[in-house]
């Protein structure tokens, strides 16, 4: 296999320190960077001893000079709590963070894949979401200092690819869980999870309704890495998830039966511009990349479950102050 020097943004993070896990397996020479704003160096201390892994504490708002050959970007917060905690930061962290890995992959002529979002189609009026959909967001909202971060970071993407010629990929991720998410980032599977462990009541925001589909992290992984190596007249958006939708209620539900939780359900307001519905339209995913979700939520609720029950809640700090 052709060994190659990546660089993954966010490499500490939930989906970025499986990431660097798996690149690190393949053998590849892995370059972590991330600031620790909502990860723990823990994610990533069983591959600091590896000879092919190097862990760089920074800041992607600043440029770094690295070579490499290929670039996941993936530092941002990604929890609606996390996101909206410094909203500056979060869109600077978008945008600046997109055009400092552009201008690396530009000299480098490294390829850079963007790990995007569903949140670019904001609160949908078509169902199931193809990439072909210019989305419902509030560019004013709560939610908009990531919505509209990563809309901006998709339009550089495909502006360094048109007139620079940089060689990009865009993958739009939808809801993805598994062990290492972060037990208080807000997120409704580590929520409802930790609540039915501690035997808590579950919060569910509005009547439950609403849906989402949620994708188990190692497919998430799988499908991002195919991207990367997919045929360069792929560059995307791809969406990445589980077509699987389920309302929140019901997830509140498996998680209660899977765990034996006594938690009971208790309502709470919803939270504004939270999208209603939410669900992907994987055809190019399945065409191109031959890549589809293999893992149904109850087994990956069983797998996260397991992990929530090895840890220890309180090792895990919030964001950093002064982000
Ligand atoms: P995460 O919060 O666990 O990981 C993000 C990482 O980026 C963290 O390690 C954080 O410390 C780092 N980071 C944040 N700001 C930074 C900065 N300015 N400089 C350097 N590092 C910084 O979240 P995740 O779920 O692993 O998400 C990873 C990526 O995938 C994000 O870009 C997110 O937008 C995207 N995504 C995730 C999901 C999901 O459901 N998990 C869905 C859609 C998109
Ligand atoms: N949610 C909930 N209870 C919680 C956390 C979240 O009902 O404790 C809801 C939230 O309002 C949203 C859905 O679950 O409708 C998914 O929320 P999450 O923050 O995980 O991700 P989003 O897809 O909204 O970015």
């Amino acid at each position: 296999m052709n060994i190659q020097r990546i660089l993954v943004t966010g490499g500490a993070g939930f989906l970025g320190s499986h990431l660097c896990e798996r690149l690190v397996e393949e053998g590849h020479d892995v370059i972590c960077v991330d600031n620790f704003f909502t990860s723990q160096k823990t994610n990533v201390s069983h591959l600091l001893g590896r000879p092919n892994f190097e862990l760089i504490r920074h800041d992607v708002t600043e440029p770094i000079w690295l070579e490499v050959d290929r670039i996941y970007n993936l530092a941002c917060p990604a929890a609606p709590g996390h996101y909206q905690y410094n909203p500056i930061k979060t869109t600077k962290t978008s945008v600046m963070g997109a055009i400092n890995v552009l201008g690396m992959a530009k000299r480098c002529r490294a390829r850079v894949l963007q790990a995007s979002t569903s949140e670019v189609y904001g609160d949908p009026e078509v169902h199931p979401q193809p990439e072909s959909y210019r989305g419902a967001v509030n560019p004013i909202g709560p939610r908009a200092c990531y919505d509209e971060g990563k809309r901006a970071a998709e339009t550089l993407f495909m502006d360094y690819h048109r007139m620079n010629r940089v060689d990009v990929r865009i993958v739009r991720i939808f809801n993805t869980y598994g062990p290492r998410m972060h037990p208080f980032d807000g997120r409704v599977v580590s929520n409802f999870i930790r609540q039915a462990l501690a035997g808590e009541d579950i919060t569910i925001y509005g009547d439950g309704s609403q849906t989402r589909s949620f994708c188990y992290r190692d497919d998430l992984v799988e499908g991002m890495v195919r991207m990367m190596n997919g045929p360069s007249s792929l560059v995307g958006p791809v969406n990445i998830g589980n077509p699987g939708e389920f309302t929140i209620r019901e997830l509140a539900e498996l998680v209660i039966r899977l765990t034996g939780s006594p938690s009971r359900l208790r309502f709470e307001p919803l939270p504004s511009d939270d999208p209603t519905r939410r669900r992907p339209d994987i055809t190019l995913a399945r065409t191109h990349l031959q890549w589809e979700p293999t893992v149904p939520l109850a087994d990956g609720l069983a797998r996260t479950i397991a992990w929530f029950r090895t840890i220890n809640v309180s090792d895990y700090r919030p964001p950093t102050p002064n982000y």
